[in-house]
């Protein structure tokens, strides 16, 4: 089981709205043809703070206006525009330090109180391939896990037949699920949705791409800035893909100083 990611939502420009606005004002933006929407929404954002719209705009094209943004921290007009992302094929591990990203995130996960999870799979740590007995070892953890979530929901089910039982069918299944979760691992595979804006990634990609002892973390901050460079290059243009020795990828940011190019973790 492995990492999957779907894009399943992504910002759009109104021109009609955009060309309205700029008929009220009696002025006119120079686009940049080969500027994506999301790009073009930070862009537009920008340029209110400034009005600089007609002949108040600069010869700049859009992914230097960006990288200009950036770099002055100018960084909340990346907050216009959101992704949402569907992974699959994760840890509860993973997700769980996801979820800790507060602020311009939201998530909905795959409930383990309200899905019986006696069929769940797991996620497999891609260091253990080498390892035959660590893996061996990892396959009986997981197994007996199974074993015990499923011992432990058929006991309980017998509350079910208590006389006098009060709690709703519904609430009893929930409260058997979460006895029988309560034996499940950091390796359960879950689901999550995630809707987060560029500058909240690019905090995410900053502090978690880069980290070389969590490979399902760079695993999945790899798979999003690919999303993400095909979606607005601008907006990620100073993140990169690179190899560790063991191929596997890491996210770097070669932050620009003084027209130097410096890798920052
Ligand atoms: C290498 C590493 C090791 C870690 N180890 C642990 C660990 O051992 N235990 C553990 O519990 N967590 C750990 N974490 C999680 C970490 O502490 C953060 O909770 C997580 O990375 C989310 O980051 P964040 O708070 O910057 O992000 P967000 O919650 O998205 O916040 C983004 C930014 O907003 C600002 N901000 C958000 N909330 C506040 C606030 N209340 N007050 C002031 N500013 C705020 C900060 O500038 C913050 O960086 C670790 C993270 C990393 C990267």
């Amino acid at each position: 089981m492995s990492v999957q990611i779907y894009l399943l939502a992504r910002p759009a420009l109104d021109l009609e709205e955009v060309a309205l606005f700029l008929r009220h004002q009696k002025t006119n933006w120079r686009r940049s043809p080969e500027s994506s929407e999301p790009e073009e929404i930070v862009e537009f954002a920008g340029r209110i703070c400034y009005l600089s719209f007609g002949d108040r705009q600069s010869p700049r094209e859009n992914d230097e206006y960006i990288r200009n943004l950036v770099t002055m921290e100018h960084e909340s007009v990346l907050e216009h525009v959101s992704w949402t992302f569907l992974l699959t094929g994760v840890s509860r591990a993973f997700t769980h330090q996801l979820v800790r990203h507060r602020v311009g995130f939201a998530f909905s996960q795959l409930s383990q109180q309200y899905r019986d999870q006696a069929e769940a799979e797991f996620v497999q740590p891609p260091e253990l391939a080498r390892f035959p007995a660590a893996l061996e070892a990892w396959q009986r953890g997981v197994a007996a896990a199974t074993e015990a979530y499923r011992t432990i929901s058929k006991v309980l089910h017998q509350i079910e037949k208590d006389p006098g039982q009060e709690i709703q069918k519904s609430e009893l299944r929930r409260s058997i699920r979460s006895a029988a979760r309560s034996v499940l691992p950091n390796a359960t595979e879950t689901k999550i949705v995630v809707t987060a804006n560029a500058r909240a990634l690019r905090h995410f990609l900053r502090v978690r791409g880069s980290i070389p002892g969590d490979l399902e973390m760079r695993q999945v901050a790899a798979a999003l800035l690919q999303s993400l460079h095909r979606e607005a290059p601008a907006l990620f243009f100073d993140f990169h893909i690179e190899k560790l020795a063991d191929g596997t990828p890491i996210v770097v940011q070669h932050v620009v100083q003084d027209g130097l190019k410096v890798a920052s973790a």
